[in-house]
């Protein structure tokens, strides 16, 4: 039955931008600390004060406009949404209805059947709400409005997502660009970034749009995918039972895996929109969009090029390397460092790679510094360890950020180059084994092995297989 039924999907995607004080007043926008420390008259709603709009945030909001196709509205205006609630102090929240700063843009994102274009309606900028402290043993709440005053960047989608899949395809799009322009770190856990989904079904075929569903506080992509699969469901059994979906506002608890009703959906006349007489219209001009265009750092397709073009890595390793900014950066900086890319690609898609599918880790979520990975693949480099210890050291980065030289030396992890010593092991390994030494010399490779196998035991792994391999088949040829 649930064949026959569309999903109809679209985003309203809030990121928050990363500039260093609010949209409105000079508090700064660093996350946590105390409640309200980072308040002032006007990020509270002081009668009398007035706000004044920080220009980053318009730079900011041109920035990821162009960068996602989108037309930037050169005379463009804030305008006042009128509602209350305890979070929101001034009784209204400065946004934008009639002139939105960037409008009719496009992304496209990968699905199974090939590139997909998704259309962005608008995109504006408004200011982030406080936040509600409820206290449940002493049944208060308090409020928190450090918040309150962040700069956001709201980008509505055109109804053109179909699945859960293209919902996290696109929103892993516009999260690479936010990251690449360097304008928003996109956490969903520390809400930097933010969906809210429409969804409708309609009969497969049909042209028309069923009655839309808007859920909100969706903060991780696996939220994401069940909150559309459940009200999906619930929708089309809806339909199946001969009633009607409302439209309505409903909250998704991950917990419970369902949605409830939280208020039916408003329209915009509920919000009695009307131009904001505090603030004067921005004026974009024609050169300001060009040193903006001339500041846009290089987004992936171009860091693809220059990294098989400079680095000389295959391309294959480039695309990987390059899905996240954070991967990306740590990559350029260790290759700076070290001035060996293919090397530092190998570590990074080997080891690294496994270690976070592992431990579940994500980019952002990386923390160890260039510096040890540079300084690890400079010891492994000079022989001064092995290849099995050098893979040891690295989860001590990966997990701790420890610093290789320090590591290797604390736990007497350096690799024994002294030829005498290696000779010493070696010998004693041959005394010790007439039977392999009398094999390997009647022509059996695989006694080589054992040979070899022991001695490296016997060095506790800490010796260049390369320089061992070369003593004992001296050694060997040396008693024929
Ligand atoms: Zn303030």
């Amino acid at each position: 039955m649930t064949g026959q039924y569309e999903t109809v999907i679209g985003l309203e995607v809030h990121i928050e931008l990363a500039t260093k004080t609010k949209i409105f007043c000079g508090c700064s926008t660093e996350f946590g600390g105390a409640p309200n420390i980072h308040t002032c008259p006007v990020c509270t709603g002081m009668p009398g004060a007035l706000p004044v709009l920080n220009k980053k945030v318009v730079e900011y909001a041109v920035a990821l406009g162009i960068a996602t196709n989108c037309r930037i509205t050169q005379v463009c205006r804030f305008d006042r949404k009128n509602y209350f609630y305890p979070d929101n102090p001034q009784n209204y929240q400065i946004s934008q209805l009639y002139l939105p700063i960037a409008r009719n843009g496009c992304v496209e994102i990968e699905t199974p059947s090939g590139t997909k274009k998704i259309r962005i309606h608008e995109m504006h900028m408004e200011e982030d709400a406080g936040k509600l402290v409820h206290n449940e043993w002493d049944d208060t709440s308090l409020v928190d409005y450090n918040r309150s005053g962040v700069p956001l960047v709201e980008i509505v989608s055109e109804p053109d997502m179909r699945s859960a899949d293209e919902v996290i395809a696109y929103l892993e799009k516009l999260r690479m660009i936010a990251q690449y322009l360097g304008v928003s770190d996109c956490k969903l856990q520390e809400g930097s970034m933010r969906a809210d989904v429409n969804l409708s079904v309609r009969r497969a075929g049909t042209e028309e749009f069923g009655t839309r569903t808007e859920m909100k506080n969706l903060n991780s992509f696996k939220a994401i995918a069940h909150a559309i699969e459940g009200e999906r469901m619930r929708q089309i059994e809806l339909l199946e039972a001969g009633k009607e979906v409302v439209q309505e506002t409903r909250r998704w608890d991950d917990n419970k895996e369902h949605s409830y009703a939280m208020r039916s959906k408003e329209d915009a006349r509920d919000y009695r929109y009307f131009p904001e007489p505090d603030l004067v219209p921005v004026v974009i001009s024609d050169q300001w969009i060009s040193e903006i265009k001339a500041r846009q750092p290089e987004l992936r397709p171009e860091k693809i090029e220059r990294y098989t073009r400079e680095f000389d890595i295959p391309r294959y390793d480039a695309e990987l390397l390059t899905e996240s900014w954070k991967i990306a950066d740590i990559f350029e900086k260790t290759v700076q460092l070290c001035g060996k890319p293919k090397k530092v690609s190998n570590w990074m898609m080997g080891e690294m790679f496994r270690l976070m599918k592992e431990k579940g880790k994500e980019p952002e979520e990386l923390d160890f510094s260039p510096e040890h990975l540079a300084k690890l693949i400079e010891l492994s480099d000079q022989g001064a360890i092995s290849s099995s210890v050098a893979k040891k050291v690295f989860e001590h980065i990966f997990a701790e950020n420890a610093d290789p030289e320090k590591y290797v030396e604390e736990q007497g992890l350096m690799s024994v180059s002294d030829e005498g010593a290696l000779r010493e092991a070696v010998e004693k390994v041959i005394a010790q084994n007439p039977r392999a030494v009398a094999d390997y010399k009647g022509g059996r490779q695989k006694a080589f092995g054992a040979i070899m196998g022991q001695s490296m035991r016997a060095l506790k792994g800490k010796a260049d297989p390369a320089a061992v391999t070369k003593i004992i088949r001296e050694m060997l040829d040396a008693q024929q």
